[in-house]
């Protein structure tokens, strides 16, 4: 595009007459405040955006609010009723390198002074806020002397405000056709925010009219985008054409994925419903399964909270401070929670979390939040605006995957705004009944349905919601029947009236007969005893048809976890990660309080192995209270075992914590106790490291107990049959034998999909691995995440591992696996995989070996 004299410094995206040169005035030295405004004001009236009186208008707000943003910028504007003065949107720059006081001990180099009819300003206000952020760059425009740099750093990278501006694309452009069966949702969408933010450049997406910033997931989500929908991403700036490269790589990669998904989702719909029919009919209200099972009860109706945020206007600084700090301390309270909730609920659960914290770095949400408090409002209120505005947006959009989001736009809204606000605490624990309820409410947030008294709520039925919806994912991890979207004839049911809840078929049938529970009852009972069938096969061996048997341990770090990875058929613990009881705390964990972990750990197991991994802190593993120094390749620094031996104390007392459990373990030869070490790439560590274990073993006078190390680093792989003579047994780290074989930070967002631990390259040193050992008589297992991928455990097996240790959740699947294969065709299937050029070539043998 020929940029005109006009728009030649303005970027695309914002409204050229916003920010004209005219309206800039560099090098002012205004006496003061007043002058300063009256100033900014003369250029608005010069250029026709107010009419002159707006200008006392302007000094009138200084009464009553303060219009200082921070870091040297002040945006005076007219009070509210003074908008009829505004004839168009405009914004006046007025530079004073000198500064002024704004007030006392704010000193404004930048006032910009706002006339708004509308609010296209808010670009520009986010950019302000954005440029907060870098202060050295702020700093450097309070005496720039090019009036185009001063316009461009307000404007660039300045995103369309909302989804709804009809907008142009970018300079360099692709078009896409949404091939994820359940359209753009938030975890592709956070995917594809994370891809954006790692680039300078500007990059936007637009359906139809419709233009989203692509670094805000809000206003990403606000697109509703379909399956089948055609977008145009564009982008422009320094690195334009390699970030768009970047996006389409992102988006298209996580096509398989969703599409898996959704077949997954679909061949579990398409299972019989097994729910319950009764015997007579019963007047029932309709709404959707959320989580199957059954519950008999008496209602309990939650009455709709009303939150009620006072409009309680305070300094706009110290509003933006606590804005500030409410947001980053919910941040860190949804780290929390998302660490306690992948430990008690999986991976998937805690997913929860980490999306809504996500919510919180969208710029538009916080962007809107801080021009209400500039238009004179409190800093709670803005925030509950903000989010309610937004999410009432994004439950309008006739789109259930969006009407989800909203449920958790407002949660997550509601633990900032408790943040902002103690007093403004609502939710939490509702009042309930002694006896078990069905619990019915209008929606209940994923933080309600995780923190419900399980005792006292039997079942759970909202009137709105939707079964993709985070609460119900959360009643069907914690095993609550659940039906949602029962509308509003659930909310008129009165208090006690009996009800069977039907979660498989998402029916809440009201006052049964005692025929119609007893029938209810007998079916419990059927189920429950499907149930257990289901863990005894769990409990059966991963035995092959034709007789091998493969270990099945479980990844589990606290001994509270270990009640779950049992039922799920667990037969040992074949890693535990003992630094997260480093990272979990402000401090480490002396060696008293290690040693009765270790020891009820091993009580917890009941004699089974249990390995215990030394400390691996280091690479992705930060600890801020160890004080480690700063390093620019972690992953290739003072990691795992470089680490241990670096800081003696943090092994010894690692290691004095073991040799005591396992003295207690009860047995002679120290139960069943493994210890293991983290990152090993040299002889002479492993050699270090036993003479550390032999030294405080005989101190201790404690029983000697297995030594292995993991292999995750090629170079032991290689050299696998030097180290196994001086070790007890192998266990693979693939996570990391792939990121250091591929040459792939595991962590990194573009590069992760193309990390395959099924690499041929990868299996070949896997193969090398087991050779080495086998030289020496020692076992090798593999605990790394491929070891809970059923077609990965079936190749491992056939590679000659012999023991798999995963993540609790993955066990079943991958038992069944092994128990329908025989070890003779896995082994053919392992052979073909070491013979492949690709790792799609691997994946493709899936289904082909048993
Ligand atoms: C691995 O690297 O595969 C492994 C199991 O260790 P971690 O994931 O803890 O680094
Ligand atoms: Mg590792």
């Amino acid at each position: 595009m020929a940029p005109d004299a006009n728009t030649a410094i303005i970027p695309t995206g914002l409204p050229t007459d916003l920010l004209r040169p005219d309206l800039l005035r560099l090098n002012a030295s205004p006496a003061g405040k007043e002058e300063a405004i009256r100033e900014a004001a003369q250029l608005l009236i010069a250029a026709g955006c107010i009419d002159p009186a707006y200008a006392a208008s302007m000094l009138r707000r200084e009464a009553v609010a303060n219009t200082f943003l921070g870091h040297g910028v002040a945006i005076p504007h007219g009070m509210v009723e003074d908008r009829g003065l505004v004839r168009r949107s405009g914004i006046a720059v007025l530079q004073v390198p000198g500064g002024i006081e704004w007030n006392p001990g704010q000193t404004a180099h930048l006032v910009v002074a706002i006339a708004a009819q509308s609010d296209a300003h808010i670009a520009v206000l986010r950019r302000l806020t954005r440029l907060m952020q870098d202060e050295a760059r702020l700093t450097a425009l309070f005496t720039v002397t090019d009036p185009t740099a001063l316009a461009a750093a307000l404007s660039e990278d300045a995103p369309v405000t909302a989804p709804t501006t009809p907008g142009g694309d970018l300079a360099e452009r692709f078009d896409w056709v949404v091939d994820y069966p359940t359209g753009l949702h938030a975890r592709p969408a956070t995917a594809w925010v994370e891809t954006a933010r790692a680039s300078a450049a500007r990059i936007q997406v637009r359906h139809g009219d419709l233009v989203a910033d692509a670094k805000a997931l809000v206003a990403l989500l606000q697109l509703g985008l379909r399956a089948g929908d055609s977008v145009v991403v564009s982008a422009e700036g320094e690195d334009a054409v390699a970030a768009l490269a970047r996006m389409k790589a992102t988006i298209t990669r996580l096509t398989a994925r969703e599409k898996a998904d959704a077949a997954a989702a679909a061949q579990k719909s398409r299972a019989p419903v097994r729910g319950w029919t009764p015997p007579n009919p019963l007047p029932a209200v309709p709404g959707i399964a959320a989580s199957p099972g059954l519950a008999i009860g008496p209602v309990h109706v939650l009455p709709r909270a009303a939150v009620s945020v006072p409009d309680e206007p305070v300094p706009l600084i110290e509003g933006g401070d606590r804005l500030h700090e409410a947001l980053s301390l919910t941040r860190q309270s949804l780290k929390a929670l998302a660490d306690d909730t992948a430990r008690r609920l999986g991976p998937s659960e805690a997913a929860i979390f980490t999306a809504q914290a996500e919510i919180l770095n969208d710029t538009d949400l916080v962007t809107l939040a801080c021009q209400l408090m500039v238009e004179g409002h409190g800093v709670a209120w803005s925030w509950h605006q903000a989010v309610e505005r937004t999410a009432a947006g994004l439950a309008a959009l006739d789109n259930p995957v969006l009407a989800a989001r909203a449920a958790d736009l407002r949660d997550v809204g509601q633990r900032v705004l408790a943040r902002i606000d103690p007093a403004l605490r609502t939710g939490g624990a509702p009042d309930l009944p002694d006896t078990p309820c069905i619990l019915i409410a209008e929606d209940l947030s994923p933080s309600d349905t995780a923190a419900l008294d399980m005792a006292r709520v039997i079942g759970l039925a909202t009137a709105q919601g939707g079964p993709t919806s985070h609460t119900a994912i959360l009643a069907r991890t914690l095993g609550l029947p659940a039906m949602v979207a029962g509308g509003a004839a659930l909310m008129e049911l009165a208090n006690g009236t009996p009800a069977i809840l039907d979660g498989q078929t998402g029916r809440l049938h009201l006052s049964p007969a005692e025929a119609d529970i007893a029938d209810a009852r007998a079916w419990i009972a059927r189920e429950d005893a499907r149930k257990a069938e289901e863990e005894a096969r769990r409990g059966l061996p991963a035995r092959t048809r034709d007789g091998h048997e493969v270990e099945i341990g479980a990844n589990v770090n606290r001994p509270d976890q270990v009640a779950v990875a049992l039922s799920q058929g667990a037969e040992s613990v074949g890693l535990m990660r003992t630094e997260f009881l480093f990272l979990e705390r402000g401090d480490a964990p002396g060696e008293d309080e290690q040693y009765e972990t270790y020891r009820d750990m091993l009580t917890a197991l009941e004699g089974r192995p249990l390995i215990v991994r030394a400390l691996d802190i280091g690479g992705d593993k930060q600890v801020p209270h160890l004080q480690l120094p700063h390093e620019e390749n972690p992953f290739l620094g003072v990691r795992g075992a470089r680490l241990l031996l670096r800081r003696p104390e943090l092994l010894e007392t690692q290691l004095r914590a073991l040799y005591r459990a396992a003295k207690d373990g009860g047995t002679k030869d120290g139960g069943a106790l493994s210890i293991m070490f983290p990152m090993i790439t040299a002889l002479g560590e492993v050699q270090a490291l036993r003479a550390a274990c032999e030294r405080i073993r005989a101190e201790l006078d404690a029983p000697a107990v297995p030594l292995g190390i993991m292999v995750e680093v090629p170079a032991a792989a290689i050299q696998a049959d030097v180290l196994a003579r001086h070790v007890d047994f192998f266990s693979i780290g693939t996570n990391d034998l792939t990121q250091y074989a591929l040459a792939i930070d595991r962590q990194h967002p573009e590069l992760a999909a193309e990390a395959d631990s099924l690499h041929p390259a990868v299996l070949r040193l896997i193969r090398l691995t087991v050779e080495g050992a086998e030289r020496h008589g020692r076992w090798v297992g593999v605990c790394g995440g491929i070891a809970g991928d059923p077609f990965g455990a079936a190749l491992l097996t056939g590679l000659g591992v012999r023991e798999l240790s995963m993540t609790p959740r993955d066990i079943p699947a991958v038992k069944d696996r092994l128990r329908g294969s025989e070890l003779s065709a896995l082994r053919q299937a392992a052979q073909r995989a070491l013979d492949c050029e690709t790792a799609d070539a691997v994946r493709a043998l899936d289904g082909g070996e048993a």
